[in-house]
């Protein structure tokens, strides 16, 4: 719960504040671009809500927090209901941003897939009683996938719950050892026709991509788009191998998708020819040929 004790003095005057306890995460500047923006290692509010829907989205970025550090001076119980319900967020066909990032994970973004053959989980959310109840409503969960050991925060309890299966790399299964489905070394796996998981080591040596429908690919730490450069980007700290993070970004170029759903930074959505290019540049300029010697 975000105190007004500890509310941050780079935020504007107003309803809505950012306090001391923010991990900068960046889930509230995603939701509410209008109202939050980075100011140092924290986020702020930079512009109070100017209308009704701004206000809903400043709210769901309040809910969304992993950290409670969000609050408003006097409380609008009927959008924060609105904003509360509103979870998971339709993207689009079937699949959508959960919210209620958990701290657990840094407050990574977690996704959820409905399909009639059974829905999918997306690395996990916070658990809360009333997500159960919206992903009930949604036909449930089958499979949850994880994309790498540091996004699993509450997966263990929604597979108990729906009886899901969950799915991780074996470099790191020490971080859900009891996961009902691991996938060993580099090669792909199609699970279910149209789910492909896509062993992406480098940031960490287990890490996975799943390849949805051949559109959307949920790239958990691995890679994401960068809202002030406008491009793609993938990790320069927090590398365990960074000579295999480029392999497996070059393994990418081939593949057709025109959504890019991450952990941590920006959704993308591109076409086709406009994502390929934009791999191939981020290839370019993260490990550039060097010239050889005259
Ligand atoms: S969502 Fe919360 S923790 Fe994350 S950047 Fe915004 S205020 Fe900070």
């Amino acid at each position: 719960m975000a105190k007004l004790s500890k509310r941050l003095d780079t935020n504007v005057e107003g309803n809505f504040f950012v306090d001391s306890t923010c991990i900068d995460c960046d889930t509230c500047r995603q939701l509410a671009p209008s109202t939050f923006v980075e100011n140092g290692d924290y986020s702020a509010v930079f512009e109070q809500p100017q209308s009704v829907e701004e206000e809903l989205s400043a709210y769901q970025a309040l809910i969304a927090c992993p950290v409670g550090s969000i609050g408003t001076v006097k409380k609008d119980s009927n959008i924060f209901s609105k904003a509360q319900t509103s979870f998971p967020l339709s993207i689009e066909d079937g699949v959508y941003y959960v919210g209620f990032n958990s701290e657990k994970s840094f407050g990574a973004h977690s996704y959820f897939i409905q399909h009639p053959e059974g829905n999918w989980l997306i690395d996990s959310p916070r658990y809360l009683k009333q997500l159960e109840h919206a992903f009930e409503a949604l036909g449930g969960i089958r499979y949850i996938f994880l994309s790498h050991e540091d996004d699993v925060a509450e997966a263990t309890r929604y597979a108990k719950i729906f009886n899901a299966t969950r799915i991780i790399h074996r470099a790191d299964s020490h971080a859900m050892p009891d996961a009902e489905r691991i996938i060993e070394g580099r090669d792909r796996v199609e699970v279910e026709p149209e789910y492909v998981c896509i062993p992406v080591p480098g940031h960490t040596a287990g890490s996975m991509a799943l390849l949805y429908k051949k559109r959307f690919l949920f790239s958990g730490d691995h890679l994401w788009w960068n809202r002030t450069d406008q491009q793609l980007g993938t990790p320069k700290n927090l590398v365990w191998d960074d000579g295999l993070l480029e392999q497996s970004i070059r393994t990418l170029c081939d593949d057709p998708f025109e959504w890019v759903l991450p952990g941590h930074g920006e959704r993308i959505h591109l076409p086709y020819h406009a994502m390929k290019s934009a791999v191939e540049q981020l290839i370019q300029r993260r490990w550039p040929i060097q010239s050889s010697p005259m």
